[in-house]
């Protein structure tokens, strides 16, 4: 069945690629590139042998190894998938064996940190253009992946000032390669816009679920049942991966706090208004928020269909 990757590419982009962090991430990226036949030479390069014995046996990628240095040894692209907390021990692990000329990019979800920790342990001649897919699940592990993850999703490249053009251009065609859509912009306004994109929701979901879960034991099992109510779309982001989470918080600290101060001013007019009994000022809000949704869906970022999609993928749904 066709999955909306298009046919494979007539000839590979890159030379050799290797993938450093074989999880969801990492993973989905092996099987994309395979399935485009973007790389020549697909390496997989993981520190756990566990990653590396399942990888394997997975079968998506050429070569795999729990030795860093040699997995990006002649490469001429090296994609950072590991946490963002553990970029600057990989840099310097890989940092003098890649070769002149590679492109050194990344996935992490936060991006000035990331060049902070990587820059230094990388060469003379060597490009770092870091990048973030936003695509995900709340899944981790080699398992977790599957090829169409970044198919019609935006992945956001991120240069330092001074980048080479050329790196970018072709760091560009990889995402666009995989199915993305690519958008350019500084590492640091990336870290604001993914503030409130994407940790700050993350936060108050961590935060709404940990109340719920230091309620008395009775009213947890309301909850639970219950959790249809709005509860359960909050617990799929609060499965998420918590040494990623705990990585993006502690690495664009500044971003979170400026937009979490926004966040506590607006949630204390909300409460005002509903002490005043404000049903304009609610309504009004309410409806600004609906418009908001209704552009991600027609931008074909969400789906429209109702209890978000849930229905359409239950066993009855087709009785
Ligand atoms: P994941 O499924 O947990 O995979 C991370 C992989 O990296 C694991 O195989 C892990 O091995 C390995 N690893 C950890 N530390 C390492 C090290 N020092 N050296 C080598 N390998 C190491 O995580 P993920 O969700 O793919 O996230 C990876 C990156 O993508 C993160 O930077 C994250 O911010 C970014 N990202 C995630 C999402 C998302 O929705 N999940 C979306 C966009 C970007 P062990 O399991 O043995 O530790």
């Amino acid at each position: 069945m066709p999955d909306g990757l298009g046919p494979k590419l007539a000839q590979p982009l890159f030379k050799r690629v290797a993938l450093i962090g074989l999880g969801l991430i990492g993973s989905s990226l092996a099987r994309a590139v395979r399935r485009k036949g973007i790389a020549a030479t697909l390496v997989a390069g993981d520190a756990s042998q566990a990653v590396c014995d399942r990888v394997r046996e997975l079968g998506i990628a050429d070569h795999v190894t729990s030795d860093l240095a040699e997995a990006v040894a002649d490469c001429d692209l090296v994609v950072l998938c590991v946490p963002v907390g553990a970029m600057g021990a990989v840099g310097e692990t890989i940092g003098s064996a890649v070769a002149p000329g590679a492109i050194i990019s990344d996935v992490g979800s936060v991006k000035g940190s990331v060049v902070a920790a990587l820059a230094p342990h990388l060469p003379d001649g060597v490009h770092l253009i870091p990048a973030h897919p936003v695509a995900g699940t709340e899944y981790s592990g080699p398992d977790a992946g599957f090829a169409t993850l970044f198919h019609n999703r935006w992945s956001i490249v991120t240069p330092p000032d001074g980048a080479d053009e050329a790196a970018v251009a072709r760091l560009c065609d990889f995402w666009r390669a995989v199915g993305s859509n690519v958008e350019i912009m500084s590492p640091s306004h990336h870290d604001l816009v993914l503030a409130i994109t994407s940790h700050v929701p993350h936060l108050i979901a961590y935060n709404i679920v940990g109340t719920a879960a230091d309620l008395e034991e009775v009213t947890q099992s309301e909850v639970i049942k219950f959790s249809a109510g709005g509860f359960r779309d909050f617990t799929r982001i609060a499965a998420s991966d918590p040494t990623m989470w705990r990585d993006v918080f502690l690495n664009n600290k500044d971003a979170v706090l400026e937009m979490l101060g926004r966040f506590n001013e607006d949630l204390a007019a909300l409460q005002r208004m509903i002490r005043w009994g404000d049903g304009q000022g609610l309504f009004e809000l309410f409806t600004r928020t609906r418009a908001i949704r209704r552009g991600i869906i027609e931008q074909g970022q969400e789906t429209a269909a109702p209890d978000f999609g849930r229905r359409a993928a239950s066993p009855d749904a087709a009785q």
